[in-house]
């Protein structure tokens, strides 16, 4: 679904993202996981078209979406995207929130698209609410309903349960794996818990300073760490 080829960012002399290679198949759910400013946000950005790209290739479905000529705009990607600095709109209830992606659609399409994201999601007896009435725990519901209403084949996720506590957490985890799985579609989920990506992810990308260390399913990563970087990582989990 999506595939990265060589991708390198810098901002001024900082090189954010240094050389990345990474292929997501439909269906499947890779974690990026990495200390604070490893590069892992702007690897998103990159994918998502929210950001120019400065070398390598980004391919959605076999396409070039973006490389040295070309640079197709994120709403022509076919990315769903849950990014702390995407909150809800705070002046429009939860159907128009939902709706508001779906513009390509009929009326009466729109309502069942809604109606049945939201079902999706365990949130269809809020579809009046506005997000200032909803816990932090139903807006984050309500922000994935959003993200896959349109059916992306890509979803890109961005530290999406850091406000939410212990609890509520886990329970999303595995309600946003379900959901996901159940579409098909692509996922691309940006933490820096262990723990999270062990639960969630098919295959973990671990990162430090900009690179991939080593990219591999989460019993490969701890029973084989390529360093003892990666092993570091995982040795507190025991
Ligand atoms: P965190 O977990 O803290 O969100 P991250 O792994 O997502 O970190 P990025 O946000 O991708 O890291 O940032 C990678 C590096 O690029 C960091 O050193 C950051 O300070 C720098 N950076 C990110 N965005 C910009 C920007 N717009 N201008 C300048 N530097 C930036």
């Amino acid at each position: 679904a999506l595939s990265l080829e060589n991708v390198s960012h810098r901002f001024g002399k900082l090189a954010a993202v240094n050389d990345v290679s990474l292929s997501i198949e439909a269906g499947e759910f890779i974690c990026l996981l990495g200390p604070s400013g490893c590069g892992k946000t702007t690897i998103l950005r990159l994918a998502a078209g929210l950001e120019p790209l400065q070398g390598g290739i980004v391919r959605m479905g076999g396409t070039v979406v973006a490389d040295r000529s070309v640079e197709t705009p994120p709403e022509e990607r076919s990315v769903g995207l849950v990014f702390q600095d995407y909150a809800l709109f705070p002046h429009l209830n939860v159907e128009k929130n939902i709706a508001f992606g779906l513009s390509h659609l009929s009326r009466g399409e729109r309502k069942s698209r809604v109606l049945e994201t939201l079902q999706q999601v365990g949130m269809a007896d809020y579809i009046e609410a506005y997000p200032h009435t909803l816990s932090g725990g139903q807006q984050q519901r309500v922000a994935l309903a959003r993200a896959i209403a349109p059916r992306p084949k890509l979803v890109l996720l961005d530290e999406p349960f850091s406000g939410l506590d212990v609890r509520l957490r886990n329970q999303i985890r595995d309600e946003t794996v379900r959901v996901l799985k159940e579409n098909g579609t692509a996922t691309l989920m940006v933490t820096h818990d262990p723990e999270e990506a062990m639960f969630m992810a098919d295959r973990i990308a671990i990162m430090r300073e900009g690179k991939i260390i080593q990219l591999a399913t989460p019993s490969e990563l701890y029973t084989k760490p390529a360093d003892p970087f990666v092993a570091h990582f995982f040795g507190d989990l025991n």
